[in-house]
């Protein structure tokens, strides 16, 4: 498999937030978004070649019980759906983010899938695929990220059309360089959303570092 990088960090997004993690960053992405904060790993030029055995090696040297698979857009590459069922079967709970746009399908439901729905300012409104909602299980988290208000209205139309109870977990996340947690919060409170504020952890901890 292409791999980006492998480390172990504080998970700063999802309801995981705050735990020890390791991730295992998978190259390339079909998505290009506006506000992307991870563009080397859409360049496979960067990126190792490594087998599933290696992965597995070097995240059970972490010796930490949470894994995340994400990108880049980590479903592109087959063998990411094999790396989680050895992670799973060798105890760890394992969680893979995703940008919504490749099929979950194949994704063994023991994983916790945090699923992107990309919003106007992306620049791919749209790329959700709209049949990965009969995979959303009550487990997985949806997550929005907001640059605008023209993002958030269409986040909250999309809840409101097609999320149909499937999942309690939404996580409406700030663009940091667009949008300020503040506006993002008092639209949330004035509309009585029941979805989740999220801010990126690792960032207020680690700002601007690679591999965190
Ligand atoms: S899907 Fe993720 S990795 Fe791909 S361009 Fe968008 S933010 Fe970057």
């Amino acid at each position: 498999m292409l791999v980006s990088e492998i480390f172990k960090s504080i998970q700063g997004e999802s309801t995981f937030a705050g735990l020890p993690c390791v991730f295992v960053r998978l190259a390339g992405c079909n998505l290009s978004c506006s506000w992307c904060d991870t563009p080397y790993a859409r360049v496979p030029d960067e990126a190792i070649e490594m087998t599933i055995a290696e992965v597995f090696e070097e995240v059970g040297g972490f010796e930490c019980p949470l894994v995340e698979i994400t990108g880049g857009e980590p479903l592109l590459q087959e063998e990411a759906l094999e790396l989680a069922v050895e992670l799973l079967e060798s105890g760890h709970r394992v969680l893979i983010e995703t940008n919504g746009s490749v099929p979950l399908s194949r994704v063994d439901p023991r994983v916790v899938k945090i699923v992107d729905v990309k919003c106007p300012s992306s620049g791919h409104a749209g790329s959700f695929l709209m049949e990965n909602l009969e995979h959303i299980s009550a487990e997985d988290e949806l997550k929005f990220v907001i640059g605008s208000r023209e993002d958030y209205d269409s986040a909250v139309r999309f809840l409101e059309e097609f999320l149909m109870g499937r999942t309690q977990k939404v996580l409406f996340a700030p663009v940091r360089t667009a949008l300020s947690p503040a506006e993002l919060s008092g639209w949330i409170l004035k509309d009585g959303l029941r979805v989740r504020l999220q801010l990126q952890l690792h960032s207020y901890i680690w700002p601007g570092e690679r591999g965190r």
